[in-house]
C-alpha cells in the first residue's frame, strides 16, 4: 500500500492484491485483474463476493462501497456489446455510474498458498495441508506449496455420514447442504478438498490416497465411474459454499491497508433455492394408506 496517500486508491488495492495473487498464476483461459474502475479513485470500503450478480451489485450499492473484489470473472468470454439491455451490460452500467471498481482474483487465488482451498480446509478443521495437484514445475505458480485443492487430515476419524454432517455444519449454510457418495460407514481420516468445480481432480484425489474428496458440481457419470474404480468417497457441496470461506481471508488481507473497510457478502449465489428429500424407501409415511383416499379430490 502507498504510504504517502491517506486513503488508498484502486491502484493501491490492486497492487496489494497482486502481491498475494499475481495474475501470472492464473490459468491461461482465465480472465483476472481490474475489470472496471479508475486507478486513481480512493477506496474506503470494499465488498468481497464470489459472484458479481444483480443481487451482490445491489448489496454493493446499498453498502456504498468503492470497489468489489470478486472470485468469478464477470467477463470470461469475448463480448461485442455491454448495452444496458443485456444481463452483464446492465451490471457494468450500474457499477460505472456508481463509480464502483471491480477486480477479479480467480484461478490465481485458487492456487495461492494460502488460497481458496486453504480457507475451505480450515473450515473443516483439516491439518497437515498439501496441494492436491501441485502447480506444474516451470509454471509461474510453481513451488511454495501452491497448487489446486488441498489434502489434509481430519481432527478425528469419522464415518462418511458423520463427515457429511460435519461439512454441512461447518460450511456456509445453503439450501442444498452436502451430499455424499460411497459406503456411508466408511471411516474417513484423510480428506482432499477443492473449492469450486473440482471434478477434473478426481484422479488426483485417488492418487493422493485419501479416504474422501469434497468439492462441488460433481456429475453422475464422472462420480459413478470414480467410485466404481475404487476412488475415495465423494462429498458434493455447493459451489458458493466451497468458495465463500475464502472471502474472510481476502477481507482480512484488505484490512491490512489502513483506512480500508472490507465487507464480506453472505448472499448465497448458488442458483438452488429448494431442496426436498425423497421419502426414504420403506418409510411408514409412504407405505400407510392415506385416509379418505377414495374420496374424490377437489
Ligand atoms: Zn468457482
Amino acid at each position: 500500500m502507498s504510504t504517502t496517500a491517506a486513503v488508498p486508491t484502486v491502484a493501491d488495492v490492486v497492487a496489494e492484491l497482486e502481491r498475494h495473487y499475481p495474475p501470472t498464476w492464473a490459468e491461461e483461459w482465465d480472465r483476472v485483474g481490474l475489470v472496471l474502475g479508475e486507478p486513481c479513485v480512493p477506496v474506503r470500503r470494499v465488498l468481497c463476493v464470489v459472484d458479481v450478480v444483480p443481487e451482490t451489485v445491489a448489496e454493493a450499492l446499498t453498502a456504498d462501497v468503492d470497489m468489489i473484489i470478486a472470485h468469478h470473472p464477470l467477463l470470461l468470454r469475448g463480448v461485442s456489446s455491454v448495452a444496458p439491455t443485456t444481463y452483464k451490460g446492465r451490471i457494468i452500467h450500474q457499477l460505472i455510474k456508481a463509480d464502483i471498481a471491480l477486480y477479479v482474483a480467480h484461478t490465481n487465488a485458487d492456487v495461492a498458498s494460502p488460497g481458496v482451498s486453504d480457507a475451505l480446509a480450515g473450515r473443516l478443521g483439516l491439518t497437515d495441508l498439501r496441494p492436491l495437484q501441485p502447480s506444474r514445475p516451470g509454471t509461474p505458480a510453481a513451488g511454495a506449496g501452491r497448487g489446486a485443492g488441498r489434502v489434509g487430515r481430519l481432527p478425528q476419524p469419522m464415518t462418511l455420514t458423520e463427515l457429511a454432517r460435519h461439512a454441512a455444519a461447518a460450511l456456509p449454510a445453503t439450501t442444498i447442504g452436502v451430499r455424499a457418495a460411497g459406503d456411508p460407514q466408511r471411516t474417513v481420516r484423510t480428506l482432499a478438498v477443492c473449492g469450486g468445480a473440482g471434478d477434473s481432480f478426481l484422479a488426483d484425489a485417488t492418487a493422493a490416497g485419501v479416504d474422501a474428496y469434497l468439492t462441488s458440481d460433481l456429475r453422475h457419470h464422472a462420480a459413478g465411474e470414480h467410485l466404481a474404480t475404487g476412488g475415495p468417497a465423494l462429498l458434493d457441496a455447493t459451489h458458493w459454499a466451497t468458495e465463500r470461506p475464502w472471502l474472510d481471508d481476502l477481507a482480512e488481507l484488505l484490512r491490512s491497508a489502513p483506512g480500508v473497510e472490507a465487507l464480506v457478502s453472505d448472499l448465497d449465489t448458488d442458483p438452488w433455492t429448494v431442496h426436498a428429500a425423497s421419502p426414504a424407501a420403506g418409510d411408514p409415511a409412504v407405505d400407510e394408506p392415506v385416509a379418505d383416499d377414495k374420496e374424490p379430490r377437489p
